[in-house]
């Protein structure tokens, strides 16, 4: 569904991403993991259209949004994102973050309140739609997000560290969350993380990036039992 190919990013004279390839299915998860710096936020903001590429293409059902001289903008890539930081409108409620995206897309007023319902319910967070962010725990501020960045019903969905902000307990029991809305609506996903444990947990393919390149990728399992070389092993905290 979602192709990277060939695909660099350099800053000045910092090669932050080199030609690195990624395939994500149709309705599959794939986590992106390794060390900081090795170019994991900048794949991902590509992918978003927030970062031009230097070389290579990025397509989604074969239509290409990066490359051969195209950028499509951000707000026409059909995406949603979650990030680390929740980043919620202060001054608006709980139903008006989630639903101000759809009202900008030009949804009435009957299917915006709709829809906002009935993400708002998926998240479980049904009741709390007057809160203010401020009122709200973490992890609620999180699933707030999540419920913003379904709403418009994306066909991918971008995570960017989403869990970070949250402690050890929460962390568990929001990847659990998270999997199973994936699952249950199907949509293609990316999900950024340094923590080796959440992509094992959550994902159906996992990229272990290092300085820029891909190191491996393949299943879970693969990547667990069959380390390809001593940086997979070492990151993936094996000693064989
Ligand atoms: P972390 O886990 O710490 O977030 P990361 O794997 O997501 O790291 P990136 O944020 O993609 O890594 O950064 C890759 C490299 O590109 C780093 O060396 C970083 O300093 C550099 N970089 C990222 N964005 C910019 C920018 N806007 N200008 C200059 N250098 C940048």
């Amino acid at each position: 569904d979602l192709r990277l190919s060939g695909v660099q990013k350099s800053f000045g004279a910092l090669k932050a991403v080199h030609g690195i390839d990624i395939d994500v299915p149709a309705g599959s998860m794939v986590s992106l993991i390794g060390p900081s710096g090795c170019g994991k936020t900048t794949t991902l903001r590509m992918i978003a259209g927030l970062e031009t590429l230097n070389a290579g293409r990025i397509t989604v059902g074969g239509v290409t949004l990066s490359g051969d001289g195209v950028t499509v903008p951000p707000e026409k890539r059909d995406m949603g994102m979650v990030f680390q930081s929740y980043a919620l409108w202060p001054h608006m409620n709980v139903a008006d973050n989630v639903g101000y995206g759809l009202r900008r897309k030009g949804l009435g007023q009957q299917d915006v309140i709709q829809r906002v319902a009935e993400v708002l319910d998926m998240v479980g967070m049904s009741d709390l739609g007057t809160r203010y962010p401020g009122q709200l725990s973490g992890g609620q501020q999180q699933r707030v997000a999540l419920a913003r960045a379904i709403a418009s019903r994306p066909r991918i969905l971008l995570f960017d560290e989403p869990l970070s902000n949250l402690d050890a307990v929460l962390r568990e029991q929001m990847r659990f969350e998270i999997r199973n809305l994936q699952q249950r609506l199907g949509i293609t996903s990316v999900y950024v993380t340094h923590s080796q444990e959440e992509a094992l947990a959550l994902s159906d393919h996992i990229v272990v990036m290092n300085a820029g390149l891909v190191a491996q990728a393949g299943s879970p399992t693969e990547i667990y039992d069959t380390p390809r070389n001593a940086f997979v092993a070492g990151f993936i905290g094996l000693t064989n």
